[in-house]
């Protein structure tokens, strides 16, 4: 038994064009369940030649109407004939980006020879948007190399490697913080002076550490060591990481020092030190910066603390007989405890 699949393309003049697309066998009668109905293979290569006719018939009108010159109308003369590759979600699909001649009567001095090709204005990237953001999506959820094997895995979209998949995780959140330094200065620009002076202290340097033990192989004649991971960001520079081994390193509050002052901090300006709440860290970025600076709990180590509240609440509520006082508040906020730190309550 055969099913063929086709697609009809209509136009808004009502021209009619079909394209067979794929045709699927399976035997007359199937013996097993593994033969009913579309398997995966069958849909990636549907989806496959779905994508690349109906791209390749939007773009080649796209170009048919561009053609045209925009002052006299007149089709402009076809100069060469390339093609460009996009990437989309579903393949990568070859598509035809022709070069037109300009029109004579837009050629700045007649016989120059100026040509132009429409498709590059339509295709401003090498890939889609939504492919870049599905990928974002998973490069933000999973691993690198597994969101490139879940998306191999369904869909029919080109292989990838994990390096290309970080890459673009990068772009997309580096847009989005663009994004909401832009709407944190429309706020800021709408603020009274103390709230201007408290924009000012929010661009100053963040330090971000945290510290590991690193324990020597049994037998082998290694020290343990501890090892601090860091990065410092400050608005307009790009971030510095650096990782002191503190029984190496000569002197970690000097590399310290020198990633602040890479990243435009100067003496006696004010630092924000976020970290895992173990209390020699802050003591680094203030014999670091020679200040007082500001030490703030990171979010995870943070949430960890609201963690143990919210154990210690269920166990209370579990108590028979049930406690005296009634916990019925308490239990609200705690369950909002999260919301209510992150929205800045204190
Ligand atoms: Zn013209």
């Amino acid at each position: 038994m055969q099913w063929t699949v086709r697609l009809e393309a209509r136009t808004s003049g009502g021209e009619v064009t079909t394209t067979e697309l794929v045709t699927f066998s399976r035997p007359a009668v199937v013996s097993t369940l593994a033969e009913v109905g579309l398997v995966l293979p069958e849909t990636k290569a549907l989806l496959a030649k779905l994508q690349a006719s109906m791209l390749c018939g939007q773009v080649a009108a796209y170009a048919a109407h561009h053609r045209a010159c925009v002052e006299c109308g007149a089709l402009q003369p076809l100069k060469d004939r390339r093609t460009r590759r996009l990437q989309t979600l579903f393949g990568t699909v070859e598509i035809e980006a022709p070069w037109f001649k300009l029109c004579r009567c837009r050629q700045p001095v007649p016989m120059t020879g100026v040509t132009v090709s429409p498709i590059r204005a339509l295709l401003t990237a090498r890939y889609t948007p939504e492919l870049e953001r599905v990928q974002a999506e998973l490069g933000a959820r999973t691993s690198f190399r597994d969101g490139v094997r879940i998306l191999e895995a369904l869909l029919p979209v080109s292989p990838a490697n994990h390096e290309s998949l970080r890459s673009r995780t990068h772009a997309v959140a580096l847009q989005l913080e663009a994004a909401d330094r832009q709407a944190a200065a429309e706020i800021t620009a709408v603020r009274d002076e103390p709230a201007k002076a408290a924009a000012a202290d929010a661009s100053r340097p963040v330090v971000m550490l945290d510290g590991a033990y690193i324990c020597a192989v049994p037998g082998h004649q290694v020290r343990s060591f501890e090892a601090v991971c860091g990065k410092v960001e400050h608005e307009g520079h790009p971030t510095r990481r650096f990782a002191p081994v503190r029984s190496v390193a000569e002197q970690p509050r000097v590399l310290l020092r020198a990633a602040l002052q890479h990243q435009g901090w100067r003496e006696g300006g004010a630092v924000t030190a976020i970290s895992d709440g173990d209390p020699a860290l802050p003591v680094l970025v203030r014999s670091a910066t020679g200040g007082p600076g500001e030490p703030i709990l990171d979010w995870f180590h943070l949430s960890m603390r609201v963690q143990h509240v919210e154990q210690v609440m269920g166990g209370l509520c579990a108590v028979e007989p049930p406690p005296l006082a009634p916990l019925d508040h308490p239990q609200i906020d705690v369950a909002r405890l999260r919301h209510l730190l992150w929205t800045g309550h204190h």
